[in-house]
């Protein structure tokens, strides 16, 4: 917990003990612990109770978690077996039950499905300020980023991706699918140094192979590609659109997916023209090839600068090839439409048309705070705030497309709230999901697989 602000205020002036402030009760002093530990152990968490909870059709309702899953949802005062008796272990009958390990109060709090973070760059994440882009633009961005990379140690990449994983889980995501550069300058090293992060998550990591990939030119990147999927990266990555043959090097990724039996995972079309587009390109190789292992097309913003009539039709073969599109609006509202000297476009891709044709809409946040992204909070809420505003997605649709989505689009179980689920959720301070985006509320509990993984608490004194 932060300190608070009233320790810092030094006071000369004694005052008696009901004057003045009182400080707002931290969450940590609302965790009951019903499972005696010895010191320096750990808490249990075989079991946890969420009292008090708004699910987000308005009930009030306590959560009841046991291994992991969800084993009760009821009434206050119903769900868990602590109801039955709050008496202590001490005092408990032969065949009573036990009561929950752990024991939460949310009053005030909506739980939700924790989202998952779908795109990220923990390598580039806040290096904002050591590589400038003054173009603003995605070339701009690549360039300055390309010359930077090779001065990059391990252990600064290492350092920046988990403060960045921790920033992520802290708001909620109880999982990150991060792109990591492999290619001239870098070699290597990227890969390493976010397989040696130490925190709360272990990402999947897209080896993000760097371009050309095709031709006698790519020879070295296909090869450092494959040395990385060989060391451990979990899907393969790279950006067909900027190679000198977009077909060759779709196919080439293909191949090698499909030989390590990895998912794949491209940038596609991170740009205005409508022409060429890769995503047609993609969408027919994995109809011809019958690829299995989960596709994911990240960005794919000339879908969106297309006519409806194209663009439909290039929905309904990325819906009939089972590709999943990732829109990431904080990076394209950046990068996108500076050339524009009215009326920029959002740089969003269609997301209503390949939602009609079937496909799997999901919304990520891509770069935080490096010079594809200055900004970025590193919070789902976020992007499923710049979903309703920039893309106009209604609140249930954007926190679909931050959650559910997501979780289908990386090839994880889905969480839905509900007795046999998983445990992964965000308690937030909000009375409705609309509320939760548009606020995006500090006071959050994060649980993962049955665990509090994190839990924050803001603190605003008026001092007196
Ligand atoms: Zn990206």
């Amino acid at each position: 917990m932060s300190e608070g602000l009233p320790e810092r205020i030094d006071r000369h002036a004694p005052r008696s003990g009901a004057e003045g402030h009182h400080g707002g009760e931290g969450l940590p002093e609302r965790i009951r612990e019903h499972a005696p530990r010895s010191a320096g152990e750990g808490r249990h968490w075989s079991s946890l109770l969420l009292r008090n909870v708004t699910l987000t059709d308005g009930r009030e309702e306590d959560v009841f978690i046991r291994d992991g899953v969800i084993a009760a949802i009821g009434k206050p005062g119903g769900a868990g077996p602590s109801h039955a008796d709050r008496s202590t272990h001490a005092s408990r009958h032969a065949g009573e039950p036990e009561p929950p390990a752990v024991e939460l109060d949310l009053t005030g709090y909506l739980l939700l499905p924790a989202p998952v973070e779908p795109h990220a760059h923990l390598d580039k994440a806040y290096s904002a300020d050591q590589v400038p882009n003054p173009d603003g633009d995605l070339m701009g961005a690549v360039r300055g980023w390309l010359a930077h990379r090779t001065t990059m140690s391990q252990r600064d990449i290492t350092a920046r991706a988990e403060a960045a994983i921790r920033a992520y889980v802290a708001n909620g995501v109880t999982q990150i699918r991060t792109h990591v550069d492999i290619g001239p300058g870098i070699e290597l090293r990227g890969l390493e140094a976010v397989l040696a992060v130490k925190a709360p998550i272990r990402p999947q990591i897209v080896a993000f192979g760097s371009n050309p990939l095709s031709g006698s030119d790519g020879a070295r990147n296909r090869d450092l590609l494959r040395e990385a999927v060989a060391m451990g990266a979990d899907v393969v990555g790279a950006c067909p659109a900027l190679d000198p043959d977009p077909k060759a090097c779709i196919e080439f990724c293909l191949q090698l997916a499909a030989d390590a039996r990895l998912p794949l995972d491209l940038h596609v079309d991170e740009m205005l023209d409508p022409d060429p587009c890769t995503l047609a390109l993609l969408a027919d190789a994995v109809l011809a090839t019958g690829f299995e292992h989960g596709v994911v097309a990240s960005h794919c913003v000339s879908l969106g600068m297309m006519p409806p009539a194209q663009a439909r039709e290039i929905a309904l073969r990325v819906a009939k090839a089972g590709i999943a599109v990732v829109c990431l609006p904080q990076t394209n509202l950046y990068l996108q439409g500076r050339m524009h000297e009215a009326a920029p476009p959002r740089g969003l891709t269609a997301m209503r048309l390949l939602r009609e044709a079937g496909a799997v809409v999901a919304g990520g946040g891509d770069n935080l705070q490096d010079p594809f992204n200055i900004m970025g909070r590193a919070d789902a809420l976020e992007t499923a705030a710049l979903l309703v505003m920039a893309g106009h997605d209604s609140p249930q649709q954007a926190y679909d497309a931050v959650s559910t989505c997501a979780r289908r689009a990386l090839g994880l179980r889905e969480n839905p709230i509900g007795v046999g689920a998983a445990a992964d959720l965000l308690a937030i301070r909000a009375g409705s999901l609309r509320e939760a985006i548009a606020t995006a509320h500090p006071d959050r509990v994060v649980v993962r697989a049955g665990r509090v993984a994190a839990l924050t608490t803001l603190t605003t004194d008026w001092p007196t």
